[in-house]
């Protein structure tokens, strides 16, 4: 992850990057802030965000690095997920 172009990156694109290399693996903000480098309050800012995205699930996930499990855990969604329409949304019925 600390190559120089992970460090090009910017904080959202290390974030999904770190998400999904990390997948199906959830991640606290806490944790993803720790193995990013970066400060929590960035990493709210992205995962709040991603929580609302279609591909991402938040909130419902137990942190795989911490254990901890909250609405501050993110993950990405499985295919199968996506598929089925699955996340938070639940407009298909
Ligand atoms: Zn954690």
């Amino acid at each position: 992850m600390d190559t120089d172009l992970a460090q090009a990156l910017t904080i959202p694109e290390r974030v999904v990057r770190f998400l999904e290399m990390s997948k199906p693996a959830a991640f606290c903000d806490d944790c993803i802030a720790t193995a990013l480098v970066l400060r929590r309050a960035q990493i709210s800012t992205v995962t709040s965000t991603l929580g609302l995205c279609r591909g991402y699930l938040r909130n419902a996930e137990c942190c795989t690095a911490c254990g901890r499990n909250g609405k501050f855990v993110t993950r990405v969604q499985t295919e199968r997920e996506i598929a089925h329409g699955g996340g938070t949304q639940g407009h298909a019925r």
